[in-house]
């Protein structure tokens, strides 16, 4: 049997439903959030709020997987169970960037990364208001243009959009840079931080590993900015079976010899590896093609017309005002505050002497979630009485 959870204070379950489904805050201590027959156990640990899971009906506990960043730890902080299996985490006397979180506990995500990872799992997600763009995935054999593609439309959105940093055992190419290009990474530490749950989706392409973390996607969401990720087609499955809901795009040669000879013009893989990368090609194009992973497929003929058409299959072309995010903000809260839940709205009613805020999160619009932010989060009104 396993252990109850050592958090710091106060190690009791002393949250109380309030009779709206949230539990009430209760200073320095775990809380607990029912969901079937599990309580989930929301404590204070050093450097951040750990989460620890009882099992009701073998009175075990267990330690699960914590994906994504987790939240630090502060004074207090109320749990409010929301439907599609996660939990809204409300931090006190936080800053607006910090206050609101998510504890996916039984979402897509967390089911695949359980059955991937063969552990329990959970993942935290900060809640952001604004609505943001898909992300956008890149696949492609190698040579045929992503990069070339992904840079061009980066120079010419550069406030729109931002470049997820993958990880990679390879070795870095002449001009390339470390923490812009990819995080060049040692074989072991990849592997160890994959099975630590960092990675979003991670393959063996052309005999190397390459993987992108959690955290690469978190720190473009954070940015503001809509993400654009180059991956490989088995890279690009993985994606596509979480909850990152992203619009796919597969890039096609023109014709083998022509991919042949935009490799060796590259000049950057040998004689070996350029053979290895064709070979791959081959099977890559025709999983691109058939597989149903992808929504879009492009030809990279002409590189001007192929850069148009990406253009316009993401609703950059002719006259529509490009840049349609809404700035990700936080949410200033009370410091001292009750909460309680109607439907998708989540009331935070100002506590103490001087209490005279409240503020309504509106809940009915979230998207996205882990890996990265969940948005939506409307603020829908501040009161002063
Ligand atoms: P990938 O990122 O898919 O491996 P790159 O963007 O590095 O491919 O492109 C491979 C090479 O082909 C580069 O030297 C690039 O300048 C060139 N290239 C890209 N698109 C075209 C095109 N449409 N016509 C001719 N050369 C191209
Ligand atoms: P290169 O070595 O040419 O930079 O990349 C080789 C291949 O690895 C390309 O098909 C590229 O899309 C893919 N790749 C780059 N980063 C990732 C990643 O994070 N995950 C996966 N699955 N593939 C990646």
């Amino acid at each position: 049997m396993g252990e109850a959870p050592a958090f710091l204070v106060d190690p009791l379950l002393t949250g109380h439903s309030n009779g709206f489904g949230a539990k009430s805050e209760s200073e320095h201590s775990a809380i607990s959030v029912d969901v079937g027959d599990r309580s989930y156990v929301i404590g204070r640990t050093h450097k951040a709020l750990g989460v620890q899971i009882h099992d009701k009906s073998s009175n075990d506990w267990v330690s699960p997987t914590v994906l994504g960043t987790s939240p630090k730890p502060c004074k207090g902080y109320s749990a409010v169970l929301l439907k599609e299996g996660r939990i809204l985490v409300i931090k006190k006397g936080s800053g607006p960037d910090d206050s609101i979180w998510f504890l996916e506990v039984d979402t897509p995500y967390v089911r695949v990364q359980k059955k991937l990872l063969g552990v329990e799992v959970v993942a935290w997600s900060k809640g952001v208001t604004g609505i943001a763009e898909k992300p956008v995935v890149v696949s492609g054999p190698s040579g045929v243009g992503k990069g070339t593609l992904i840079s061009m439309l980066m120079k010419e959105f550069p406030s729109m959009f931002g470049f997820s940093v993958s990880h990679t055992t390879r070795a870095p190419r002449n001009m390339e840079k470390n923490g812009v290009h990819y995080h060049f990474t040692e074989k072991s530490v990849m592997e160890k931080e994959i099975k630590d749950g960092k990675f979003l989706e991670f393959a063996s392409v052309h005999g190397n590993l390459y993987g992108t973390s959690i955290e690469a996607v978190e720190v473009v969401a954070d940015s503001g900015k809509r993400c654009i990720l180059d991956i490989d087609v088995q890279g690009a499955r993985s994606v596509r079976a979480s909850s990152l809901d992203a619009i796919f795009i597969f890039v096609c040669p023109p014709s083998m010899e022509e991919l042949e000879d935009r490799l060796r013009a590259r000049g950057t893989e040998t004689e070996e590896q350029i053979q290895k990368r064709l070979r791959n090609a081959d099977a890559e194009i025709k999983e691109g093609k058939s597989s149903g992973i992808f929504d879009h497929i492009l030809y990279n003929d002409n590189l001007e017309e192929c850069y148009e058409s990406l253009k316009k299959l993401l609703g950059l072309d002719g006259n529509v005002p490009f840049n349609n995010l809404e700035a990700v903000e936080g949410v200033n809260l009370p410091a001292e505050h009750k909460v309680s839940k109607m439907e998708n709205k989540i009331t935070i009613q100002e506590t103490g002497k001087a209490a005279e805020k409240r503020v309504v999160l509106d809940l009915s619009l979230l998207n996205g979630g882990a890996p990265g932010r969940t948005r939506g989060i409307v603020v829908d009104a501040i009161e002063l009485s």
